[in-house]
């Protein structure tokens, strides 16, 4: 019975579990300092229609380059800026960013914007007159700017579920655009479909076939394309990493594409350049 106790009281006590709550509250004391030192940027990944090759949209990523360290990625400071709430601020400096970035790029070639948000930001009273007030600040048109969605927001979102759907649909009433992120990663995705007020459907990289001989795969990607199209969604493959994959999806009738094979997630001053050499309109 000792001994019994005795390893109820390791797995209580389990360093590891320790070791990762005290790096989370770290890397959300250093996130704070960061956030207003001026240490967060935004990169923009090229979104690119298949048909032909150029540039429609771009998605904005944000990006921590602590001085003298090599940079962070947000999947290791986004879940810990979502548990402490920090996400709001940063979103909201996120937003307002990428909207005074892209605004230019718009107006030169219709280039449009996509922006995460994460379910808190959904359940915060302020986030439609925020996200109003980045695009009047910037001249970004609310038709320009689509928020990207995760499948669990109104899980996620608990009890402000409520609030999280009307903030949609009144930035939606304003021409906003609504995309679904990751989706065939959640669970019971086609109910989401029925409730939320949707536009796009970027699929999950998890879902990209290898090449042709990928039967499931393949199976699978083409089922949510026609599910899609009967819905009147546009569709985003996301992580195409070679030609094959690209022609492939284009194949099976999917609109756009995103992933290493077309670029890289870059900051504002190379994507501006990049844009003007692939993107609709440009001599
Ligand atoms: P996401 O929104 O699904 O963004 C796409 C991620 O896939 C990006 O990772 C991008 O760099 C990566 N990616 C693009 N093409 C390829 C490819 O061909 N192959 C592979 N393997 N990966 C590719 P990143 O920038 O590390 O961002 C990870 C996630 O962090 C994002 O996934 C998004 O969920 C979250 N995130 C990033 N920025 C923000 C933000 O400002 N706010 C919120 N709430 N979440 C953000
Ligand atoms: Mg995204
Ligand atoms: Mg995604
Ligand atoms: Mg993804």
């Amino acid at each position: 019975a000792a001994k019994a106790a005795g390893k109820d009281c390791v797995s209580q006590y389990d360093p590891a579990f320790r070791t990762r709550q005290t790096e989370r509250i770290r890397i959300v004391e250093r996130l704070r300092h960061a956030l207003n030192a001026g240490e967060l940027t935004v990169h923009f990944q090229p979104i690119v229609e298949l048909d032909t090759g150029t540039t429609v949209a771009v998605e904005a990523l944000a990006r921590w380059l602590p001085p003298g360290e090599p940079p962070i990625g947000p999947d290791r400071f986004i879940p810990a800026a979502e548990d402490s709430g920090l996400i709001i601020a940063l979103g909201e400096w996120v937003l307002r960013r990428a909207c005074a970035d892209a605004a230019p790029w718009h107006r030169a070639n219709g280039v449009t914007l996509t922006v995460n948000v994460s379910p808190r930001q959904l359940a915060d009273d302020e986030f439609t007159t925020k996200v109003r007030a980045a695009l009047t600040d910037s001249g970004l048109p609310p038709t320009a700017l689509t928020l990207e969605i995760t499948e669990g927001i109104l899980v996620s979102a608990g009890h402000h579920s409520a609030q999280a759907l009307a903030h949609l649909q009144t930035l939606r009433a304003d021409g906003i655009r609504i995309a679904v992120d990751d989706f065939g990663t959640g669970y019971s995705s086609l109910a989401y479909l029925r409730v939320l007020p949707i536009d796009t459907l970027k699929i999950d990289r998890s879902l990209m076939p290898a090449d042709e001989h990928d039967i499931r795969q393949l199976a699978l990607v083409r089922a949510v394309i026609d599910l899609a199209r009967s819905l009147d969604l546009t569709t985003v493959a996301e992580g195409i990493e070679t030609a094959v994959q690209g022609e492939l999806l284009h194949r099976i009738g999917c609109d756009r594409g995103q992933g290493y094979h077309y670029a890289r997630p870059m900051p504002a001053a190379e994507l501006a350049a990049f844009t003007a050499s692939t993107v609709l309109g440009a001599a």
